[in-house]
């Protein structure tokens, strides 16, 4: 951490959830989540400048992407309908509008997101108020171009990070995992955000990003401003706006308690994860994109339990290629040889959007058009896939899984477009891996409690407890208001997880824990202690993981999981898990407690 002199303001202490590892003091940066009204700040005279250039140039992309569209209507549906633009164009270049919205930046000296959102509002009520028909559709027109210029700033703010000459901490309402995929990780010091919670896909895009990051701090957006010091301590959740020198004295310390202590970790890179009375337990990674299988390596995971795949989708405004799939998936399957390659078929849907795939808006994402089910009924973009992922698993390290299996019969749809999938590539004389293993996620209740239907037709389970929490709670899992219903340790979902172990093994297959409970060093003897056969956890939390199970003996676990099983509630199960990992290792809790 940098150290600067102390700081006049008065220091605010919030607590959130930390839910990416790491402590960094820098300058604040706003942003404004995407869709959301403008947050509105106060902006100091000589932010006004760059306020004005930062509409000059969403006026432009915005007029730009209006000729654009209207030219891609003209050709569809001909003049006529295109000729609705033309009102749209006038709102940008009308003199008096853009005129107003300066002279109130100036006297009012707020952001210019808020400043636009305020003087297209007055506008629209006055042309909205008129009896005349025509002016009454104007007011729709100022609505949707306000949005656009909006959603155009917004888009500015992100590129702006690059252009930014000091590194900086984003302080934002709220960021989707696409937004966290694009952040420039030497630019971002890490990041806070007023909702979210340790399962959504942000907080688990940071870890992968290694950008410490808080969510759920409730109102942090509107307490910041742009240039403020902030304090992240991502390990603990702390958040500290205007921090005093003692304070970044007092943290400078724990960074290098901490540091010290990870470096002790890092020397069980090579060792195996192995219980004190010689259990071994394969500890796997789960990554996101192919570059971070060098995180797999340095943190000294066996292979990857969980390739997520949808960032391959996210971070480009096209569908990647076969090609692309291919590579990307043959990268990670070569570098990592022998040790296995698990890649998920895409999960998109829930809180993974993508605007160029994703057409109709749903009231309730997570049960709704998501992964297999999304891939069933776009098959040619599944066809795609499944070739990508054979073609990689020439490698034969390479399995595949299907993710929100929710009944045997997605099952044998998904295997047979893979058979279907196998014989083109046969006939066109592409190698690939007669034999691969085909694994079902089990996250969904209805699949855990018909595990024994589904056993059958795969080679292993992976619990993705995730969203097994999510479904069985009845928890939306990004909503950091219920946080506190969301109990991975609920009785429901333990007595779900042993249930699925035990009917694997009746049927002779393996099964995984690849959501974040694996990676949770308090519940990792849990886990071991109700069978799981492997655990895959973001390469961050490899080493800590390991340390629990080098620590624990098989014995005292299991013990731990039979007592567990009589307990009515989750905090009891949670304390008594916390107490065996505090005795069995102690030297890791400044990471952890
Ligand atoms: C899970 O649900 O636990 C899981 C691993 O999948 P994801 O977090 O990507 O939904
Ligand atoms: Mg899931």
């Amino acid at each position: 951490m940098s150290t600067k002199k102390s700081n006049p303001k008065k220091e605010i202490v919030l607590q959130g959830i930390g839910v990416s590892p790491g402590l960094v003091v820098g300058p604040a940066f706003l942003m404004k989540a995407d869709d959301k009204l403008p947050v509105a700040r106060d902006i100091t005279p000589e932010e006004i400048s760059r306020e004005v250039s930062r509409f000059e140039a969403a006026l432009v992309t915005t007029k730009e992407q209006l000729h654009k569209i209207q030219k891609r209507v003209g050709k569809a549906m001909g003049q006529e309908s295109a000729s609705i633009f033309d009102a749209h164009l006038l709102v940008v270049d009308d003199r008096a509008f853009i005129e107003e919205i300066i002279r109130e930046l100036n006297a009012k000296k707020k952001n210019i997101d808020a400043i636009l959102e305020y003087v297209s509002e007055k506008y629209i009520s006055a042309l909205s108020a008129f009896e005349d028909e025509y002016l009454r559709e104007r007011a729709a027109d100022v609505r949707d171009v306000t949005r656009r210029i909006l959603k155009n700033l917004a888009g500015e703010n992100i590129k702006s990070l690059d252009q930014l000459k000091e590194s900086c901490i984003i302080i934002t309402p709220d960021l989707s995992p696409s937004a966290t995929a694009m952040m420039d990780k030497n630019k971002v010091l890490g990041f806070a955000t007023d909702i979210g919670s340790p399962t959504s896909h942000t907080a688990i895009m940071a870890k992968a990003l290694k950008i410490p990051a808080i969510v759920g701090l409730h109102d942090v957006s509107v307490r910041v401003s742009t240039r403020d010091r902030v304090l992240i301590d991502g390990d603990k959740g702390v958040f500290i706006l205007h921090p005093t020198q003692e304070r970044i004295d007092q943290y400078n310390k724990v960074a290098q308690v901490r540091s010290s202590i990870q470096s002790g970790l890092s020397a069980l890179r090579e060792k195996p994860a192995e219980t004190k009375d010689g259990y071994h337990l394969p500890l796997s990674a789960n990554i996101e994109l192919p570059e971070d299988v060098e995180a797999v390596i340095e943190n000294g995971a066996k292979g990857i339990g969980l390739y997520r795949t949808e960032l391959l989708y996210l971070v480009s405004e096209e569908l990647p290629t076969e090609d692309e799939q291919a590579t990307a998936y043959e990268e990670a399957a070569e570098r990592l040889f022998p040790e296995s390659v698990i890649i998920r078929t895409l999960d998109l849907g829930g809180d993974k959007f993508v605007s160029h795939i994703r057409k109709v808006p749903e009231l309730n994402p997570f049960m709704g058009w998501r992964a297999v089910r999304f891939c069933l009924a776009n098959l040619d973009i599944f066809k795609t896939q499944l070739r990508a992922i054979l073609r990689a698993s020439r490698h034969e390290n390479v399995q595949l899984m299907y993710p929100l299996i929710s009944n045997v019969n997605q099952v044998l749809q998904c295997n047979a477009l893979l058979e279907e999938t196998k014989d083109e590539l046969r006939k066109e004389k592409i190698a690939f891996n007669e034999d691969i293993h085909v694994g079902a996620m089990i996250e969904v209740p209805s699949a855990a409690l018909t595990a024994d239907l589904i056993a059958p037709h795969v080679s292993f389970f992976s619990l993705g407890t995730n969203d097994l929490a999510q479904y069985t709670l009845a928890v939306d899992r990004v909503n950091e208001q219920i946080a506190d219903l969301y109990e991975p340790t609920h009785p429901a979902i333990i007595k779900l997880i042993k249930r699925t172990i035990d009917t694997a093994h009746q049927h002779g297959i393996w099964a995984g824990i690849c959501g974040e409970m694996a990676g949770d060093p308090f519940l990792v003897p849990l886990l071991i202690g109700l069978g799981a056969d492997e655990l895959s956890v973001s390469p961050t939390n490899v080493p800590k993981v390991k340390d629990i199970i080098r620590n624990v003996t098989y014995s005292e676990s299991e013990k731990l999981a039979s007592e567990v099983m009589k307990c009515a509630s989750g905090k009891e199960i949670l304390e008594r898990c916390q107490a065996l990992t505090r005795k069995a290792a102690p030297e890791i809790l400044e990471l952890i407690d």
